[in-house]
């Protein structure tokens, strides 16, 4: 009987390595060989036992996982194939990737898009599904390249790292906001242009403030997120996706109602199939893998509970990929 190593949420506190078999596995059309995870911020939430993310017990944590389907009984997938799932509910409703099999309905399955590996998918991972997913919500609101400059808070963390060097690869001016000084050469090499203090979007300033951006892509929420609508210039759109800096929104109307200002909010979890496809599609397409290697760092699994803390305090670099073998 072969045996599963996992990251489980047993109880309150952090979570435990426990063996697990394929007795354990829950339900599901495909079982996938996992090769590798990745760390995002609710990652650190969880392992750590900080945030309430599973909703039942016990859990395995890993909101995503990448390997090669041992077993399908939907035809759309054979033994063999490499694939992906990010989100669906993984370490939330259904054990996630933080193990070496595990078993998904068909329809959380994504193929890997051609052209990526394995462990490129899991540097894009859900953060990156994000960024990109953000990328469409601009676009789909009018963002042009030659609308003028783009800017990403919280670009020293995974969301922000990869909506950096997808802004610049499609060839949009990119501001990247940071509260990490020593950063500033690294997100020049993504393709930031223009670098911001995070200090100086973090307090309050005026309702509305001079028009500086076309459009941003908000990981951090709060008064940051406040000051970037305030920012934000006519016409102009703003993708709201994360909180680190905090959930409360201290803003007023006027962004809106004077300057047409819309606020996008973004979901990577739920996200319906063919707009996640989109975006899976997209990435394959428009990220420039020559560069995600720069914003990655591969760890192993035995180190994840360093790792969450270390995520918990703005302390990693762009993506980490989880070894799930190590
Ligand atoms: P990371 O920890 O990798 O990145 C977050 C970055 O934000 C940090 O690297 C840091 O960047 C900055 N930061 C950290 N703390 C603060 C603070 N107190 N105030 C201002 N900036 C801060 O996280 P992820 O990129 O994985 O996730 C970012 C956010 O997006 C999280 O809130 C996460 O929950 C959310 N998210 C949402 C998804 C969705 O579906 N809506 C999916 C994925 C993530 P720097 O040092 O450069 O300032």
């Amino acid at each position: 009987m072969s045996v599963h190593p996992a990251i489980v949420l047993t109880g309150k506190g952090p979570a435990e390595r426990v063996d697990l078999t394929d007795a354990d596995l829950p339900d599901g059309e495909v079982t996938i060989d996992v090769r590798y995870s990745s760390l995002n911020y609710k990652d650190g939430l969880a392992v750590s036992g900080r945030g309430k993310i599973a909703r039942s017990l016990p859990m395995t944590c890993g909101i995503d996982l990448a390997g090669t389907v041992s077993a399908s009984a939907d035809p759309a997938f054979a033994p063999g194939q490499e694939v992906l799932v990010t989100g669906w509910g993984l370490s939330e409703t259904r054990p996630g990737g933080y193990t070496t099999r595990q078993r998904v309905p068909s329809r959380m399955v994504t193929a890997k898009p051609s052209g990526m590996t394995l462990r490129q998918t899991m540097a894009v991972g859900t953060a990156g599904l994000t960024a990109m997913l953000c990328v469409l919500a601009l676009e789909d609101a009018g963002l042009r390249p030659d609308g003028g400059e783009v800017l990403v808070t919280g670009a020293g963390g995974g969301v922000g790292g990869v909506a950096v060097l997808l802004l610049s690869g499609l060839g949009y001016r990119v501001a990247a906001s940071t509260g990490r000084p020593e950063l500033h050469d690294y997100l020049r090499g993504l393709g930031a242009t223009t670098l911001v203090d995070r200090a100086d979007l973090a307090t309050a300033g005026r309702p509305l403030d001079k028009e500086r951006w076309a459009g941003a892509i908000d990981g951090v929420g709060g008064q940051t997120l406040a000051t970037v609508l305030a920012q934000t210039g006519y016409g102009g759109s703003v993708a709201a996706c994360g909180l680190v800096g905090g959930n409360d929104l201290p803003a007023t109307v006027l962004p809106f109602i004077l300057r047409g200002v819309s606020l996008l909010g973004i979901d990577s979890v739920r996200c319906p199939a063919d707009r996640r496809d989109r975006a899976w599609h997209r990435l394959g397409a428009d990220l420039p893998l020559s560069r995600l290697d720069s914003l990655t760092t591969v760890e192993p699994l035995s180190d994840i509970h360093a790792l969450a803390d270390r995520i918990l305090a703005g302390r990693t670099l762009g993506r980490v990929v989880i070894d799930v073998h190590a």
